[in-house]
This record gives structure tokens, sequence and C-alpha cells, in this order.
């Protein structure tokens, strides 16, 4: 229902939290983040209001750069810990926040057991994290842009993995999301007020457009792998 992410120098916990507070409005029935810890990719995640998330990461705080968060309004998978979202593979290295419904996603998660995937959740978007993984061959970009092919309905996704941990993919097709711009800093968000406390600098993506976020760049393509180039709008109103 809401995608947050964040590529920079600062702390992403708090920055992430802050944007899915922001996207509140839209309604959700759980909340989760990931971020590249020391320890690698880390998923803390909760049923119901974000309060249940920010108790969680008072516990287990999550400490690094960059992450992607996501409030759920379930379609696909009661609303529990396990169907929260960010989801990951079978290995963990890979992690994926989604806004939309995968129509497909019953035969691609047929397809994909069978190929030995272990699912730990029953919703449509856990088959996109494995496919990702499974068309992972060294290059993140590549990789999302094959699982998609695979996919059919609306998406709009935050993807990231430990091999390549300076960078934030998103995908947008069908549903909304944009990508904001700062100084060292980048970031994706639903809509515009998740990000207006950080950055007044965005690009709007079109549907069947991707980008590419490091710290200090943001590259925009298709999903076919076209780059293109956007004029970045600067909001001028309050959030
Ligand atoms: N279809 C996904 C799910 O049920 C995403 C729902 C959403 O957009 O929040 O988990």
């Amino acid at each position: 229902c809401g995608i947050v992410g964040y590529i920079g120098n600062q702390n992403s916990q708090g920055i992430l939290v802050s944007g899915l507070s922001k996207l509140e409005y839209r309604g959700y029935d759980s909340a989760g983040i990931a971020v590249f810890t020391n320890e690698g990719l880390q998923v803390v995640k909760a049923q119901g209001r974000l309060a249940n998330l920010e108790a969680r990461l008072e516990i287990s705080p999550l400490t690094g750069t960059a992450g992607i968060g996501h409030t759920r309004w379930a379609t696909h998978g009661k609303p529990s810990d396990a169907n929260s979202h960010p989801h990951t593979d079978s290995s963990q290295k890979f992690s994926v926040v989604h806004n939309g419904i995968v129509e497909n996603y019953l035969d691609l998660k047929e397809e994909l057991m069978a190929a030995g995937c272990k699912f730990s959740s029953e919703t449509d978007t856990e088959v996109i994290s494995h496919l990702v993984a499974r068309e992972y061959d060294g290059d993140i970009v590549k990789a999302v842009q094959k699982a998609i092919t695979h996919m059919r309905g609306a998406f709009a996704l935050g993807v990231l993995t430990e091999y390549e941990p300076d960078k934030l993919v998103a995908v947008r097709q069908a549903s909304p999301l944009i990508i904001g711009l700062g100084e060292g800093e980048n970031f994706i968000g639903s809509d515009i007020p998740a990000l207006l406390e950080y950055t007044r600098n965005v690009y709007i993506l079109n549907d069947g457009e991707m980008a590419v976020l490091t710290r200090d760049a943001v590259e925009l393509m298709t999903t076919q792998g076209d780059f293109i180039s956007r004029e970045m709008i600067t909001v001028d109103w309050d959030a």
C-alpha cells in the first residue's frame, strides 16, 4: 500500500519509519523495513499499526545507511507478521517491497517451489524475491528486468540485494512511485508527502519505467533497459 526507500549517508531506520508514517492515510494492516547492516540485509516487520513496528525496532534497531520500507494492505494472504513485507528469497540475500498484485503468482509459485525455493509467506509478493534471486547473475538491474518479464499485474517495487549494497532498484508498473533527489542521498516513495521532510526535488516515474539509485546518482530507464531522461520537479507546497 505504501513504499519508501533510502540510500545515503544517514542512518536509514528513522527516515524509513518517518516516510511510512506519512503514508498512513492510505490505510494498512502491517509494516516493515529491511536495512543493510554490518550483519547483512536484515528485516524487521510487524502486523498492525506502525507503532507495533516501532516497538520492535526499539528492541532490535537496524543500523545502516540504505533500506526499504512498506505498509501493507493485504490482497493475497491474511495480515500477519510472516505476510508483512519486505519479503526475501530462500538465501535471504534479496529483499523486496511491493505494492499491487502479481496476478499469475500461483503459477510462478508452483514453478519456483518445484525448483526448490522455500516460501515463508502466503503472499503474491514473495514470488518476486525468488524470481529476482533466480535471475541474478551478478547484475541486480538485469535480474529485476528479467524477473518482471514473468510477472503479470500491477506493481511498484523496491529491491535490495546484499551482493550490491550500493544500489537500490525501483520499478513502476501501474502502481505509483516517485524518486526523491538529495545531496549524497536519494529516496523512493509512493507519493511526494512521504519524502517532503527530506527533499523537494523529485522525478515522477511512468508505467514501465525503473530507477537505479546509488548515493550520488539516479539512473532512469525503461524496464527494457533503454535509458531515459526526465525533468526534475521541485515541489513548492508544504506537507
Ligand atoms: N499484494 C501484496 C500483498 O498482499 C501487496 C499489497 C499492497 O499493495 O500493500 O502482500
